[in-house]
């Protein structure tokens, strides 16, 4: 009998938890302005007051639910114009598509809003519990007085800036000033809590306790990207070819049998991913230049020239650093592509943007019965006119019946002057006129009467046109 192994092989590896050293460089600036500049938006754009007729919200940026309007700076969507919202989507998409295939995963490393928390939380994390030596010796401390104050001390934080975030968004569905001074006192809408509750939790674990987990194993994108990108993608790279035989270059031993890389791990240590980028290509790789920093910082320490680490897309081939490409080639076929595209994409949204009425018109006609015999023996077609005033202040309207001659019209609570009904509409409003149509026994069956409406403010017209019935009965 063969004999059985009594310790079973271990397939699960525990996770290791990721210290990122703080590095220094242009692309550590680059990530601070870019958090500075995005979140700074997302926490105070629903704080910036916009003039609007005394009737709306004077919110800048305001999705309002119950007057189902969504409001950006003097852009106002209504409901029937939503597909502008689903175009501002995809051209957002398309632009991403293009900026992947020229710069890799830029997208991740700097602008996405796990990276943007993640890199605020371990910032945060960085100030109270020191830098990445401090937080590893801190990890394995027992559990002290001093240690148990720091952990209290970032969870709450972790939290208090879980809760703004949560608190901010559902700003962005009510005045912010009202819904705030209500949220405090229990007044606010169920669904404030209830928001503010949901992501205060997603904000603390994902950006708090799972950080870049959640790149690696739960967003999609980094697989669909591969898509996106080919051999010319400027992506963050380690130039083997000059760094290889890596070994540390000691004072006083001779160097040159070992290549640039002076195995120093500062870009290991800097990599909020927690990977080698030396090994190559790799999925967790989020192209966010931290490591270029560190390497570049220890370059210019041993006095050898940058870029060992670089964005390029050269990094598998070039030796010599001068022979480094500086700028992705941006004309391919590929990003041509993707070009038009957005830029045909961004056309017909400008047309449709600015091409909006700003009144919406529309005619139904009876249909049980579809027409009434009247005792003269004449027919009569009934029909609705819908008006909707998009606009912020009243205006006068015009609407104009056409149609085969010996038509009369009427309209219920209206004169008709000369084929003309005049009435205003206020901000906002929509109104509807009942009218009938009449037509002599026997005549105007399916001639066609066109019913035109006039802002007589704008001069804005919209006609609607239908067929009159029942006029051959006789
Ligand atoms: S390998 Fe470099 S570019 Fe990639 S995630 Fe790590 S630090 Fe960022
Ligand atoms: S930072 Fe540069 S020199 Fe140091 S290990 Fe990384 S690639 Fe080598």
């Amino acid at each position: 009998m063969s004999e059985v192994s009594a310790a079973p092989e271990r397939l699960y590896a525990k996770r290791e938890a990721v210290h990122p050293q703080l590095v220094h460089g242009k692309y550590r600036f680059t990530k601070w302005l870019v958090l500075f500049a995005t979140l700074g938006v997302y926490y105070f754009l629903p704080w910036l007051r916009w003039p609007r007729a005394a009737h709306e919200p004077q919110q800048a940026v305001l999705v309002d639910f119950e007057g189902a309007r969504l409001y950006f700076f003097n852009i106002e969507i209504w409901p029937d114009e939503f597909y502008l919202v689903t175009g501002i989507l995809v051209l957002s998409a398309l632009a991403l598509f293009f900026v992947t295939s020229v710069w890799g995963r830029l997208w991740c490393g700097y602008a996405c809003p796990q990276t943007v928390w993640t890199d605020l939380f371990i910032a945060v994390e960085r100030m109270v519990e020191g830098d990445r030596n401090k937080r590893l010796q801190l990890a394995k401390k027992p559990w002290t007085a001093d240690k148990i104050l720091k952990k209290v001390t970032k969870h709450s934080l972790w939290l208090l800036i879980a809760m703004a975030t949560g608190g901010a968004w559902v700003l962005y569905f009510h005045d912010a000033p009202t819904v705030i001074s209500k949220f405090f006192v229990g007044q606010a809408p169920a669904s404030s809590y209830l928001f503010v509750g949901v992501l205060t939790f997603t904000t603390y674990s994902l950006a708090g306790l799972m950080r870049e987990q959640v790149c690696t194993y739960m967003c999609p994108w980094p697989r669909i990207q591969g898509a996106m990108t080919d051999d010319k993608t400027f992506a963050v790279g380690y130039y083997a070819l000059r760094g290889e035989p890596r070994g540390k270059h000691k004072k006083g031993q001779d160097w040159s049998e070992l290549g640039d890389c002076i195995d120093c791990h500062a870009c290991v240590t800097a990599c909020p991913m927690g990977i080698d980028i030396r090994d190559g290509d790799q999925l967790e790789c989020i192209n966010c230049g931290l490591c270029v920093d560190a390497c570049d910082t220890m370059m210019k320490k041993v006095g050898l020239p940058k870029g060992l680490i670089a964005y390029g897309a050269d990094y598998r081939d070039v030796k010599d650093p001068k022979a480094r490409r500086r700028w992705p080639q941006i004309i391919r076929p590929r990003t041509l592509f993707y070009a038009g595209v957005t830029i045909l994409a961004s056309a017909i949204m400008l047309f449709g943007l600015t091409g909006r009425s700003s009144l919406e018109f529309g005619v139904e006609r009876d249909r049980a019965p579809a027409f009434t015999r009247l005792s003269d023996g004449s027919i009569r077609n009934a029909i609705t006119a819908r008006v909707l005033n998009k606009q912020s202040e009243t205006h006068p309207f015009t609407i104009e019946i056409d149609g085969p001659e010996g038509l009369t019209t009427a309209a219920v609570g209206y004169e008709i002057e000369d084929g003309q009904i005049h009435f205003d509409v206020a901000p906002d409003k929509q109104i509807r006129l009942r009218i009938f149509l009449t037509m002599p026994k026997g005549e105007g069956d399916g001639d066609e009467i066109t019913v035109t409406l006039t802002d007589d403010v704008t001069g804005e017209t919209s006609s609607e046109s239908l067929g009159f019935l029942g006029g051959s009965r006789r």
